[in-house]
């Protein structure tokens, strides 16, 4: 499977579409989902072409890794939901249930979250 550059969020790193922007730097850009399942739901993508987070963690510089990990608990502080509490979840792959073929990261928290994984 090759990367897919017209994936949605391929199109918002080259600023095609508009997205509601929590962080950016310039390996990272978080932003809001834009049909959130939590109170607060943060999406938190590598700005490299990477389609899941096998392939992020096969692919990637070790340098590219560490720093997006690094910004994730700095996003969840950003956002107040240390002390309440957070969720990360990444979807990879047909059976896990991933949409959008660039790999991410949903930061789910601002309320009690339900249970970990639906009705298989
Ligand atoms: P996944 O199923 O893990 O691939 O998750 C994809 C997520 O992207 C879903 O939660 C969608 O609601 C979200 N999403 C799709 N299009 C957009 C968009 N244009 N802006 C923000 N979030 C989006």
């Amino acid at each position: 499977m090759s990367y897919d550059f017209n994936n949605i969020f391929a199109r918002i790193l080259r600023q095609e579409i508009p997205c509601n922007k929590v962080f950016e730097d310039e390996k990272v850009l978080a932003f809001h989902d834009i049909n959130p399942k939590a109170p607060l739901h943060i999406l938190i993508i590598p700005k490299g072409s990477y389609i899941n987070f096998h392939d992020f963690h096969t692919q990637a510089s070790a340098d590219e890794i560490t720093h997006f990990y690094a910004k994730i608990p700095e996003i969840a502080a950003s956002q107040g939901v240390l002390d309440s509490g957070y969720r990360l979840i990444s979807n990879c792959g047909l059976n896990g249930g991933q949409e959008v073929p660039h790999y991410h990261v949903h930061l789910l928290g601002g309320g009690k979250l339900g249970a970990m994984v639906g009705n298989v």
